[in-house]
């Protein structure tokens, strides 16, 4: 999608510093980390948030999660925990209309969130 900062990131005409990438995802670090580790995970495909997924889009959704399962491993924070959150909207917290999943570990996070 035209003008949109996460598709210019997925075809790299905007750098980051990318985890890990396959055909259908990208995993980058998030360029403002709220915690020691802070990575997203997008959907090469633009999306515009989790409320627009279709059930045909449940084998990218599962792909996703098994994808930061294995990241979180090899990080070294599977076993201390970590948190996946995708903002939705103005409310959520959503900054940028491309469906995101953060991922976050490193230190004890608080619940609820702000
Ligand atoms: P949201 O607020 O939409 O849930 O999350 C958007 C996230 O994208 C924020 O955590 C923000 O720091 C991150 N972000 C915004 N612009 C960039 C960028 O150009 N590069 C990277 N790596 N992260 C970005
Ligand atoms: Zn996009």
């Amino acid at each position: 999608m035209a003008d949109c900062l996460f598709c210019k990131i997925a075809a790299g005409e905007i750098p980051s510093k990318k985890l890990f990438e396959d055909e259908c995802l990208l995993a980058f670090y998030d360029i403002d980390p709220q915690a020691p580790v802070h990575f997203l995970v997008i959907p090469k495909r633009h999306i515009d948030s989790a409320a627009a997924l279709k059930e045909t889009d449940a084998e990218l959704v599962g792909h996703i999660y098994t994808v930061i399962a294995d990241l979180c491993r090899q990080l070294g924070v599977a076993d201390s925990g970590y948190r996946v959150v995708t903002n939705v909207g103005e409310d959520g917290g959503q900054s940028v209309g491309h469906l995101h999943f953060h991922v976050l570990a490193g230190r004890s996070l608080a619940w609820p969130p702000g």
